[in-house]
């Protein structure tokens, strides 16, 4: 509301605000706030299972300064000043929008970030005349109206709505509306059904020979789907706040997967596609899934998924739409990703959107947040020392690099300072071949193993592969973390952001801002060193270098 009253023009907003006034326009929208008795945590899937209030206790406890926990617990925390503002329009469809529509509402309030009100059009065949919503009102628009032709005046407010900087979702068959509405196709970009064709624009899909997008405007129809099967999400595109953090690809429960979209694609960026698999009577096409789209100022986010109440229970679907309808309201996201151990590329997740609670969403340690401290000054290595093997380690650059020695055990360059509870971050690169890790809260005793190196280790190598999972080093425990699926957050031959926190006995990780461990590890001591492995190698093998630099640490005790 805040952008859109500052960027579009005077006579629009006061156009649109005297609209607000009729009565018409306050009974239709509806302002409905679910009550979430405590009862429904009962229902939670397993794997959010664990003690909530003890967890919410020991989160605000420690986190209650963090600027993203606010963000991120609107429904706690912020006052409804900081929540998004949504009107969600339905009222006509060719789909069940009266059984969807709740359920989109229910995953957009569920992780606390916004507030929905919900307009609905009259019925098919009635006069649309009176269908005026004050757009303006609201930081995102989200459709999931296909239906009659809305009239011009109402046509043409949302339209300067969106050039205006306002925000809007397209949902599933939303991008079925309004074939001959110009603007509207320019802003969902490619849309289906309605008479659609190459007059509409090109088709736009992933070629994977070519390892990119080609726009195809030979002759056909515009919208098909197969059958409804669960299909791959392939993110094309994981430097977008939508999908940052996301894996590379996961499951989405069975859905329509939309096939030949076509129009104007202006402006257009697909942020990840899906294969219409032929033997269930796809296209053979990656096909665009979510995209978004500049029109004038305004951000739009169109998602072709959500076909039915049972696709909406996908938490492919749910965190694509949360986190698309933040960026398209406010152009950032600061909902966490959806924990990678949930949104796998095995089976889809399912949740019931009544279910989602704003305390599961777990904030991102704020790096940019008072009380980091650089415990590597870029220029020498005081305040370290190296235990166990004879790895060596120089600073060149501001950088640590460790290389291997042949013959040498496990190597380690630790902090004289131990650490209790904290933040810790740090960039790492390591060659290909390496083994590397960080340890946490680590001890290095005369009494044990003759001063082994052990306690819990940061796992480092390239990808795929297994960084950021959580491995007790030097006590025969082995994986401190139950599962570690191969993952490819780690970038090879890249910088890579490292992020842990660890208070009391839980243990988090975040590669690339993706979340990979999270664990509650009551065995190993809570308090110990840093240390930056080198590992040993195999005879005739390396020498390997693995390099550190930007390492911080924010205590939180
Ligand atoms: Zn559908």
């Amino acid at each position: 509301m805040m952008i859109l009253a500052l960027a579009a023009p005077a006579q629009d907003i006061a156009a649109t605000r005297d609209m607000s006034t009729t009565g018409d326009n306050a009974d239709r929208i509806r302002r409905r706030k679910l009550s979430r008795p405590c009862g429904d945590r009962l229902r939670l899937p397993i794997q959010f299972v664990y003690p909530l209030i003890e967890a919410m206790k020991k989160f605000f406890q420690i986190f209650v300064s963090s600027v993203v926990v606010f963000a991120c617990c609107g429904v706690s925390l912020a006052s409804d000043d900081s929540s998004i503002s949504v009107l969600l329009i339905d009222g006509q469809n060719n789909h069940n929008w009266k059984e969807t529509t709740p359920l989109i509402q229910q995953t957009l309030e569920g992780c606390g970030r916004f507030q929905v009100d919900v307009v609905t059009s009259p019925p098919a065949g009635e006069e649309m005349g009176t269908f005026d919503p004050t757009f303006s009102d609201y930081d995102v628009v989200v459709s999931n109206y296909n239906g009659q032709p809305w009239s011009e005046k109402t046509q043409k407010a949302f339209e300067a709505y969106v050039a205006g900087g306002g925000g809007f979702v397209c949902v599933h068959a939303a991008d079925n509306a309004f074939p001959d509405w110009n603007a509207y196709n320019r802003m969902i970009g490619v849309g289906g059904w309605g008479g659609r064709s190459e007059k509409s624009g090109p088709y736009v899909r992933w070629k994977e020979d070519l390892k990119r997008f080609t726009r195809d405007a030979s002759p056909g129809r515009g919208g098909a789907h197969g059958k409804r099967v669960p299909f791959i999400v392939v993110v094309r595109d994981r430097d977008h706040p939508v999908t940052r953090g996301l894996p590379g690809s996961f499951m989405q429960t069975n859905d329509e997967l939309y096939a030949q979209l076509r129009g104007p694609a202006e402006n257009m960026h697909v942020l990840a596609t899906g294969f219409s698999a032929p033997e269930s009577g796809g296209s053979g096409e990656h096909e665009p899934l979510l995209m978004t789209v500049q029109f004038g100022e305004g951000r739009v986010f169109h998602t072709t998924l959500g076909h039915d109440a049972h696709a909406i229970s996908g938490v492919a679907f749910q965190a694509t739409l949360q986190r698309g309808t933040e960026w398209a309201a406010t152009g950032e996201v600061t909902l966490p990703p959806v924990d990678s151990n949930v949104l796998t590329s095995g089976e889809a997740a399912l949740r019931d959107p009544s279910s989602i609670m704003p305390d599961e969403f777990t904030a991102i340690p704020n790096l940019q947040a008072d009380g980091w401290v650089t415990i590597f000054n870029g220029k020498d290595l005081s305040g370290w020392k190296q235990k166990n093997g004879t790895a060596t380690y120089r600073v060149a650059d501001g950088v640590v690099v460790g290389k291997t020695a042949e013959g040498s055990p496990n190597s380690f360059l630790c902090t004289e300072k131990e650490y209790t509870n904290f933040e810790l971050t740090f960039e790492v690169m390591v060659d290909a071949g390496l083994n590397s890790g960080v340890q946490i809260r680590s001890l290095s005793r005369s009494d044990y193993k003759n001063g082994r190196v052990h306690g819990p280790q940061i796992e480092i190598e390239t990808a795929p592969g297994e960084s950021g999972y959580v491995y007790s080093e030097g006590t025969g425990r082995g994986w401190i973390t139950t599962e570690q699926p191969i993952k490819d957050a780690y970038l090879n031959d890249q910088w890579n952001r490292f992020i842990v926190r660890a208070a009391g006995d839980r243990i988090q990780t975040w590669v690339n801002v993706e979340a990979i461990a999270d664990i509650r590890d009551p065995e190993s001591s809570q308090q110990g060193f840093i240390g930056l492995q080198v590992h040993s190698i195999q005879k005739d093998t390396g020498p390997f270098e693995v390099r550190w630099r930007d390492v911080r640490i924010r205590p939180l005790d």
